[in-house]
């Protein structure tokens, strides 16, 4: 399928072919109107509602099948034909990280039957973000930009810096000025311009539209975003595929502008549509922290809209008080017989430390939510024990160490002779951890 497309940007006129594409366009959520794929996120037509990419799916049917898929790359790019690119993708190796059998959490929370999606070990930055912005970078430079940017809680920030730098493209991004430390250093090594913005998300991301419609840049998450969010599918398929082409029964996940929980859902429902899995439904349950849970609040209350909050909590990758997806995500928890629930600080904290003691796992603070939202809502009998269900972990515990700082114990320092040693492994031994020993 050819189709010639362009986009008006600062005066200039950048055209480019879709060729290999499966991409028919974009098309508004809301009413449906369609647009060309061009760099563009609202409905300016009609009704201001998001626009989202629309696929030729009999084509994708044709072209895939499982074995075509398990041949591919062991990355996102083995699922390109649901991706929404053309040519040749900047390719990290993004995707593809481990599915775990979480037995000895599960065992704990109660389940029999748990997994743990670990993108916390994602390429090339440690978080899902490698996922959007792998695809929205390459989507960035098929529509002409040099210079590519974000509006960031942290994550994608890291990300969008690093993969800028490896496809050699300008990066300028946006943070609030009071990010940890990790996420910091973790977008400066790559030398981007930073800016780090006096205020929260919802104001850096206000900012960033208003430099976007200046300085014509391309925005991952604001003028790409049809094309970013699109990348958060391969969580689905990947699941997919890793239970061996099936779907699961129930997925937990954290939820910030609640893309990433919407687009798990698409990429459901795709494989299904195409006929790589069998029809099922799946329940999706998402998390929040309470400090800002602007999503949990509203399905509390049976509404369908959102009230806008002031973020203030230690899972700043995920505190996003003006949800944009937020509407949609209590629609799929809603519709699909799932939960939306949020949890303290406190909790958050415990969650991270109990990942890491059963599983081996070491998650940010979001993961932290994921896992404290699962233990709430087996405790409310909100998950069945028997179901298949997987917990989404999106970030890597490394980039947050201050949340976790003065909650995990220190270390015995001691002489390097044996006399010092024993005194304090006898210290050790003392000190009992019964939770830890009752389980297997
Ligand atoms: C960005 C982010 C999310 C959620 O993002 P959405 O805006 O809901 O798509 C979840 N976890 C981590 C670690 C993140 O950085
Ligand atoms: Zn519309």
């Amino acid at each position: 399928m050819a189709l010639l497309i362009s986009h008006y940007l600062r005066g200039v006129i950048v055209t480019a072919t879709i060729s290999r594409s499966t991409v028919v366009g974009l098309r508004c959520k809301e009413c449906g109107h369609p647009y060309e794929a061009s760099a563009r996120h609202v409905c300016e037509d009609v009704c201001f509602g998001p626009l989202e990419v629309v696929y030729d799916y009999e084509a994708i049917k044709a072209r895939v099948s499982r074995a075509t898929i398990e041949a591919g790359p062991v990355s996102i790019w083995r699922y390109r034909d649901f991706l929404p690119i053309e040519g040749d993708p900047i390719d990290v190796g993004t995707g593809f990280t481990p599915l775990l059998k979480a037995n000895r959490l599960a065992r704990r929370l109660g389940l029999n039957n748990l997994y743990i999606k670990n993108d916390g070990v994602n390429m090339p930055t440690l978080s899902f973000k490698d996922r959007v912005v792998s695809v929205a970078l390459t989507r960035a430079r098929e529509l002409g930009f040099t210079t590519v940017s974000c509006a960031s809680t942290g994550n994608l920030a890291n990300s969008t810096a690093a993969i800028a730098a490896h496809a050699g493209l300008e990066c300028c991004v946006f943070i609030p000025s009071d990010l940890e430390l990790g996420k910091v250093l973790g977008t400066l090594i790559y030398n981007p311009t930073l800016m780090a913005v006096k205020g929260n998300y919802d104001q850096v991301n206000r900012l960033c539209s208003e430099v976007a419609n200046t300085y014509g840049w391309g925005f991952v998450n604001i003028n790409l975003r049809p094309y970013y969010s699109e990348g958060s599918k391969t969580l689905g398929y990947e699941v997919i595929e890793q239970l061996g082409w099936q779907l699961p029964d129930h997925v937990v996940a954290p939820l910030a502008s609640g893309s990433l929980f919407t687009k798990i859902r698409k990429g459901f429902d795709e494989f299904i549509k195409v006929g790589l899995v069998d029809e099922k439904s799946v329940r999706f349950s998402g998390a929040q922290a309470e400090g800002c849970a602007p999503i949990a609040q509203a399905f509390a209350e049976g509404r369908d809209f959102i009230t806008p909050v002031k973020p203030n909590t230690i899972a700043k990758s995920i505190a996003i008080g003006n949800p944009a997806d937020g509407p949609y995500a209590i629609d799929i928890a809603r519709s699909s017989g799932g939960s939306i629930a949020a949890v303290s600080d406190a909790e958050i904290v415990e969650g991270i430390k109990l990942l890491a003691e059963t599983e081996g796992v070491f998650t940010e603070t979001a993961g932290g939510t994921t896992i404290a939202v699962l233990k709430k809502l087996v405790e409310q009998g909100q998950i069945d024990p028997g179901e298949t269900t997987v917990a989404y972990i999106t970030g890597n515990g490394l980039k947050t160490t201050e949340a976790i700082a003065t909650s995990i114990g220190e270390p015995f320092l001691i002489e390097a002779q044996l006399d010092s040693f024993n005194a304090a492994w006898q210290r050790a031994q003392s000190l009992h951890r019964p939770t830890l020993e009752t389980v297997g």
